[in-house]
């Protein structure tokens, strides 16, 4: 039959319950179990069914449903509590961590841009990590009251669902979302219209629309190209995420990074600090030098000096495919219009990313783009930092990779959104209700003694239970999905052991993350898995991306083993890993299985998640467990320390694994007494709940990057821009200075006594050196000894000592000289240098190359 017409028609909420709308409307939901619980409440089974998504859930609930919701007087005692919990929320703008520390603050916001957040999983805008992680940044921002607005892409098809065929590939399916699923509004501005940028993309005009997603208090806008107005192919550009080949990656980078400032502006903001996480962003440094040379006057060099006081750059990976490269062929392709508009020629615009390969390649690299234009840039650990100092070492020619400036804030996961809504109850019952605001104090973690460890084994039972039966759903959908019979599936059944020891091991399927090193020796692992006193199960999960072969060869093999009969129900792989699986695997496990190839875990994140919920970390000593580790909360597979040989590597880290388990895992987990209870496994989960959450949350990351970067970075930021830039155009002239007179600069040393031989400890050095200065002056310098200390030939770290200007020998040359100390005994090698020297300079190797060392 024809219609005449089709209408849709949505439930009416009632009246008295009407804030659910309001409450679907927020991200502050994401991280309120009791919110998901007044939904939960209403339909269980469609807030299941809808990846617990409240806009979809609203849409689809029957009537009647809601009806009864709304007469039910306990539904209302609780969406009452709920609606006050969020308006308080919403209105504590003068009374936030960020507003009691900053009080003057009164300038721009903080920028944020990614291209991709993971705040839930029914908004599935995100890939792995680093979307979460950002997610994380912003949930953080908000309950901190810290001004900041976010960026990014909306995609049509988001990442992709991954499916495992009965061969064990993955296949990758993409879904066409429907927007209006998704807890989005259209950015308008303040006279309501909605908000539109444009970019140029090879002659034409490519626009994009901007939705805005309320994250708390923090918003989050999103750019879409897929409008009516675009050609087919401009309207792919947000088709999905990391998708499509490398010209579609500069396209959607040159809209993050250009359409993003765009939207910013468009929305009437003025930011103060522009972070780029990650370095998919870093075109906005060029749209922003853009503006200033433009709009406002400045010059190319001028524009940069401004641009870089307030950008704060933040690198992700060690992992060479992590870092985008493209051909400087491609860059002259999309920005062959652009860098003329800069007052740049091509060279001076190309050396701002440019890279230069052992082969004598030249590519454009997004990181040292991101590095050159940001005064202030971070790795995300103690460890990673001193991996992103040495791979970026030649960034800065002339300093060694200790001095590189790439300071660090180890990553941390959002309390709320990954402690088990029922470890939360717990440690508000032992630690007291205002626990979460007091995480970073010592003596309020001493009370998780408090909690009796039955009943803090029993929970974590009960959440075990929860997975085991997610386990199963899981199972069953994708066994049905291959063809098996009634009976076959009936079996999964027999699946997921409550009563054994539990390991988890779920991240992308990236091969340096060795998800196949367990089963290096096969026989050692059958025996310890099949121990019928002392079973042991393995839960696997993760995606690999699309183009990434051995990644996905890696999720066959482990599918593989998965169906041998010694490993029958003993190693299990789950299909389309997930927050929401995320989330029932690091509070259900009884161990976290980490164990990439050293050095190459930045930070990662889910075993933090999983250590705040008593899952114990079993880890390389790599990312952010080489500072979480302490001897007490978890174990270390390997040393602390990297390898040369792969294989060597593999072979230790697998040997270390299997004999903890033997000797030290499965032992303690089941030396249970008369209780039924591990008194030292409790007692290490307690250790892990305590030291973990203590530390690896982001409410504690995001005030390191208030203080280390944010704060200061804007401080610079307000200075160099006052009075239509007058600092940023002073300091800009200096550096020209410096760099026109920097070759002619020579450095005479002159030692008071021969150095060569040994010395004894606190023995005093005295160093001259007469320094020729043409054209720059001394107060532009700083002249300074390096005294290294050697181990084994390399420099193990380094002392400065500042020379004192003594006199102008001559027209241009001036005497310096100091006196120091030895400390201690060793063996040192000893230089002079001069660096720039200008109080404006937030740290010393602050312009890149300009150093001088005797010739
Ligand atoms: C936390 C999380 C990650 C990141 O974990 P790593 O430790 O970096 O592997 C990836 N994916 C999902 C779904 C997560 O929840």
């Amino acid at each position: 039959m024809d219609f005449i017409s089709k209408i849709t028609v949505v439930p009416k909420i009632p009246e008295k319950i009407l804030g659910l709308k309001e409450l679907s409307e927020n991200m502050w939901w994401t991280w309120n179990y009791k919110t998901q619980a007044l939904f939960e409440t209403i339909d269980k089974e469609l807030w299941e069914s809808t990846q617990r998504n409240p806009v979809t859930f609203l849409k689809r609930v029957e009537q009647k449903k809601l009806n009864t919701a709304a007469e039910d007087s306990k539904f209302n005692e609780l969406y009452q509590e709920v609606m006050k919990e969020f308006s308080n929320y919403m209105n504590e703008n003068s009374n936030t961590w960020f507003s009691k520390t900053h009080r003057s603050f009164k300038d721009g916001e903080i920028a944020y841009f990614c291209m991709e957040y993971g705040l839930h999983e029914s908004f599935p805008m995100y890939s792995g990590g680093l979307g979460i992680l950002a997610g994380d940044h912003l949930k953080s921002a908000s309950d901190l009251g810290i001004p900041l607005i976010a960026i990014g892409l909306l995609y049509q098809k988001g990442y992709f669902i991954q499916r495992l065929n009965s061969e064990g590939w993955q296949e990758s399916i993409f879904l066409d979302y429907d927007f209006s699923d998704f807890p989005i509004i259209p950015a308008k501005e303040s006279n309501g219209d909605e908000i539109y940028v444009d970019i140029d993309l090879l002659g034409k005009k490519v626009f994009a629309k901007v939705w805005q997603v309320k994250v708390g208090r923090v918003n989050l806008y999103l750019l879409d190209t897929n409008l009516m107005q675009n050609d087919p192919e401009d309207r792919e550009i947000t088709s999905t995420l990391y998708g499509g080949d490398i010209e579609m990656r500069i396209k959607q980078e040159i809209l993050i990074g250009i359409g993003g400032v765009k939207a910013v502006r468009k929305l009437g903001y003025n930011p103060s600090v522009w972070h780029m996480n990650e370095g998919h962003a870093a075109f906005l440094g060029l749209e922003r030098i853009r503006e200033l040379v433009q709009e406002h006057g400045l010059t190319f060099q001028e524009a940069i000096e401004a641009v870089r006081a307030g950008n704060v750059f933040t690198t992700h990976t060690p992992v060479p495919a992590g870092n985008d490269v493209f051909s400087i062929s491609l860059i002259d392709k999309y920005f062959g219009d652009f860098w003329p508009k800069l007052g740049a020629s091509r060279q001076d615009f190309l050396n701002l990313g440019l890279e230069k390969r052992q082969n004598a390649e030249e590519l454009f690299s997004m990181t040292i783009l991101a590095l050159k234009l940001s005064g202030r840039s971070n790795a995300v650990s103690r460890l990673h930092g001193e991996v992103s100092r040495k791979l970026w070492n030649h960034v800065w020619p002339g300093i060694e990779w200790l001095e590189v400036p790439i300071n660090y804030v180890t990553n941390g996961v959002h309390i709320d959104t990954w402690l088990n809504p029922k470890l939360q109850e717990s440690l508000k019952e032992y630690l007291g209700a205002d626990w979460m605001s007091k995480i970073d104090d010592p003596e309020l973690w001493e009370k998780i003694d408090n909690i009796p460890d039955h009943e803090l084994w029993e929970t974590h039972q009960q959440l075990k239970k929860e997975l085991i039966e997610y386990i199963r759903k899981s199972i069953k959908a994708q066994r049905s999905r291959h063809g098996e019979t009634v009976e076959q599936l009936e079996e999964v059944n027999q699946i997921g052991d409550e009563k054994a020891l539990t390991i988890g091991f779920a991240r992308r399927f990236a091969t340096y993350k060795r998800a196949d090193l367990i089963f290096s020796d096969e026989e050692r692992l059958k025996k310890i898995l099949n121990d019928p006193d002392k079973p042991v199960q393995l839960i696997f999960a993760g995606k690999a991306h699309p183009a990434d072969k051995p990644g996905q060869e890696l999720i066959k093999k482990i599918y593989e083993y998965s169906r041998k009969p010694e490993f029958q129900n003993k190693v299990i792989i789950l299909e389309n890993y997930d927050m929401d699986m995320a989330r029932h695997l690091v509070s259900g496990v009884d161990i976290w299985l980490n164990n990439p190839r050293r050095p190459r875990e930045a930070s990662g994140t889910s075993g933090q998640k999983a250590g705040m919920n008593g899952a114990i970390n079993f880890s390389v000593l790599d990312g952010w467990w080489v500072e979480g580790y302490n001897g007490k909360n978890g174990w270390a597979i390997g040393d602390n320390r990297d390898y040369e040989d792969l294989k060597l590597q593999d072979k230790i880290d697998s040997v270390s694994i299997y004999n903890q388990l033997e000797k030290q895992i499965v032992p303690m987990y089941y030396e249970k007494g008369e209780t039924d209870v591990s008194k030292e496994w409790v007692s290490k989960m307690k250790e892990s709940i305590k030291s973990v959450t203590s530390f690896f949350n982001t409410a504690r990351m995001l005030k390191e990057y208030t203080q280390k970067l944010y704060m200061p970075a804007l401080e610079q930021h307000t200075r160099f821009s006052n009075d239509d830039f007058k600092l940023a155009k002073e300091f800009a002239g200096w550096v020209k200075l410096l760099k026109e007179n920097w070759d002619s600069i020579k450095i005479h040393v002159k030692l008071d006594q021969d150095l060569t031989g040994v010395k004894n400890a606190e023995e005093e050095i005295g160093v001259q050196a007469e320094i020729y200065l043409p054209g720059i002056g001394p107060d532009s310098i700083l002249p300074e000894v390096v005294f290294a200390r050697l181990k084994d030939g390399k420099i193990a770290n380094i002392r400065r000592y500042d020379m004192k200007l003594i006199k102008e020998v001559q027209k241009d040359t001036y005497l310096y000289s100091v006196k120091f100390k030895i400390e201690d005994r060793g063996e040192y090698g000893i230089n002079v240098r001069v660096t720039p020297n200008n109080p404006l300079m937030p740290h010393k190797n602050y312009l890149m190359g300009l150093v001088k060392y005797p010739q």
